[in-house]
């Protein structure tokens, strides 16, 4: 399943709010969003009924409800709201490595849980396919 592609712009007054409401974290909650202030829906591909998700913040303990933001539309029709939700209790268990991956969608998520959720434009930088380098051994005329 293919990553949802809905981006939207965080409304910072809102998200400081809620930042401050929550507690924790630095003492500068503008800085916990200083690194951009878009967010990409991190839903496997859903209907236009649901929300879209992002998160706005870990807990400080994984045990700990996160911070997410959830909106439907888009431009002036986007209707959002910013609240703690706990994550969803999925597991998977590799059974050849042994190792326990913990789902990181919050509770009761629409779609596959993280793990069936597939970002192509990450699996192209992990490739390597996308590379802002140079080609090498190309001074030869
Ligand atoms: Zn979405
Ligand atoms: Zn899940």
């Amino acid at each position: 399943m293919l990553q949802c592609t809905a981006v939207t712009d965080v409304p910072l007054s809102d998200a400081l709010v809620a930042l401050a409401t929550m507690g924790g974290g630095s003492d500068d909650p503008s800085r916990d969003l200083s690194l951009d202030h878009f967010l990409l829906c991190e839903l496997g591909e859903h209907d236009s009924r649901t929300e879209h998700a992002a998160l706005l913040r870990p807990s400080e303990t994984p045990s700990r409800p996160a911070l997410w933001f959830f909106w439907t539309g888009a431009g002036p029709d986007r209707v959002h709201r910013i609240g703690p939700v706990p994550w969803c209790p999925a597991v998977l268990r590799l059974l050849d490595t042994g190792s326990v991956l913990q789902c990181s969608f919050f509770d009761r998520h629409t779609a596959s849980h993280s793990w069936g959720v597939t970002d192509p434009l990450g699996d192209l930088l992990a490739d390597g396919s996308v590379s802002d380098e140079e080609p090498k051994g190309r001074t030869q005329p």
